[in-house]
Parts: C-alpha cells; structure tokens; sequence
C-alpha cells in the first residue's frame, strides 16, 4: 500500500523518530477506552469517575458502583498483553530506528512488548506515588488483582474496602500515603516527564502518531511541537484526527495492522 511505503521512507530516512501513542494501540490489545462510543466514561460519567474526590463521593453512596468501576477498568488492563502495534515498535527502537515512545496510555504494554525509551505522561496504572514527597513505588499484576479480587465480593464492607485500598497502596518511608500515580482530571501532568517529551519533540526529526484522536491536552502538544520545529509527521488512525489534514502521510488504518508493516518496510529498507 502507497501509504504504508510513504511512511516507512520517511521513518527509514529521518535520524531521530519520536512516537506519540494513544488509546487505540491500546484498544486493540482489548483494554476499553474512556472517551467516545462505549467508552468507560460513558457508563461512569468522567466528572465523577475521573477524579479522586469524586470517586470518595461515589464510595459513600455506593461502594458496589466502585467495585465494578474498577473492576471494569483495571480487570481488561491486568490482562491485557502487547498486540502487533507494540511489537512493531519495540521492534523499530530495538533496531535504531526509533528514539522514544511518548504514550498516554497507562497500560504498561511498550514496555511489556520491550519498548525502553517509554515517557508515560499520563502515568502508569503500574505505579503509586507518595502525596507527601512525591517519590513513586512499582505495583505488580498480582497485586492489583489481589486488590480486585478483595473489593469484587458483594458482601464486603466499606471498612475491609478501605484496609484492602490502603494495603494495596501503602504508606512511603516519609509518612506519607501513596496514590495512583495516574493523572486524573484537573490535574497536572508529571513536569519531568511532559519536560522530557517537549524536549524530546522539539528535537526529532519525524513524529510518529499513532491510535490517538490528539485532543487529550497538554499531552497533544507534543505533536505540534515537533512539527513546528520542522519534524515530518505521520499519522497513524482508522479515523481521521486533528493531525491527519496536515501530516505528510494519514495511514488511515489500526495500528496492529499500520505498524507491523511499517516496521518490515523500515528494516527491508535500512538493512
Ligand atoms: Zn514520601
């Protein structure tokens, strides 16, 4: 296909490829979006559901409505492994090919697929970060199952759903409490991290992006940067995005499809 060969000469000839990842490379590993038709947001409503006083409110009314709140979320996330899109990618970094992923997904599935260079800007489901100090603890598959499993009893109360939330986070050396390390609503994104990715957009030399509708801000300005300091940009979506009209190449298909043969495109032409 003409568009999938435009896009792997202009990866195969840029020096410094950054990619820019959204919901839909993770969709197409079944973990369900929060935005648009059948999204999670659409049965818990984002104005509640996507912030953490919120979800206290919905805990005093209805403890049942989070437990499957975040059974729904976090049950497709723990199971969920790496599709072609990931693999294409790790592959390309593996290979020089490309020099970072920027995603805003908080599924950890570029690095399960091998991805290193891995700046998550919207945080990771993975991890808990202190409140008090801001230092962050790794969290394990295992673990939120565990926690899962705890809270998806109909008979458990709210006190044994408290002690299970606090186990599962946990306290940090300082004294303070842990939290998701997720950015929720109305809240800032990691400064190292957003800091990082700017910097890193400002630089490259093609932008790469893929399964996202770049309307998430601030994140989406990681696209606009790299292209207003010149970088050529792809655009990889089954749908149209805000990029797609002025990119210099709109493979307008799933990224599982769209990568794999980007990526064997890319290796034919630089091996
Ligand atoms: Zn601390």
């Amino acid at each position: 296909m003409e568009k999938i060969q435009q896009a792997a000469r202009i990866i195969a000839s840029s020096s410094d490829v950054l990619v820019f990842s959204g919901a839909g490379v993770s969709a197409e590993s079944g973990i369900p979006t929060f935005r648009g038709e059948g999204g999670l947001w659409e049965r818990y409503p984002a104005n509640i559901y996507a912030n953490l006083p919120g979800l206290a409110g919905v805990f005093l009314l209805s403890k049942d409505r989070i437990a499957s709140f975040f059974s729904d979320a976090l049950r497709p996330l723990v199971e969920a492994k790496p599709n072609p899109a990931h693999e294409a990618l790790a592959r390309l970094e593996e290979a020089g090919k490309i020099s970072a992923i920027v995603t805003q997904n908080i599924d950890d599935l570029h690095l399960a697929a091998g991805s290193r260079e891995v700046l998550e800007v919207h945080g990771s489901a993975y991890r808990v970060r202190c409140s008090r100090c801001g230092s962050r603890e790794g969290r394990s598959r295992k673990d939120i199952n565990d926690v899962l499993d705890k809270l998806d009893v109909p008979t458990v109360s709210r006190r044994q759903m408290i002690s299970a939330l606090n186990e599962f986070a946990g306290k940090c050396l300082c004294g303070g409490r842990y939290r998701p390390d997720v950015v929720f609503f109305g809240e800032s994104l990691p400064m190292d991290t957003i800091e990082e990715a700017a910097d890193r957009a400002s630089r490259c030399d093609c932008l790469i992006s893929v399964g996202t509708s770049v309307l998430v801000y601030p994140a989406a300005t990681v696209p606009a940067i790299a292209s207003s300091c010149g970088a050529r940009v792809i655009d990889i979506n089954p749908t149209e995005t805000t990029l797609s009209s002025t990119a210099d190449v709109f493979v307008k298909m799933e990224a599982g499809k769209a990568m794999p043969a980007i990526a064997d495109e890319v290796l034919r032409m630089t091996n």
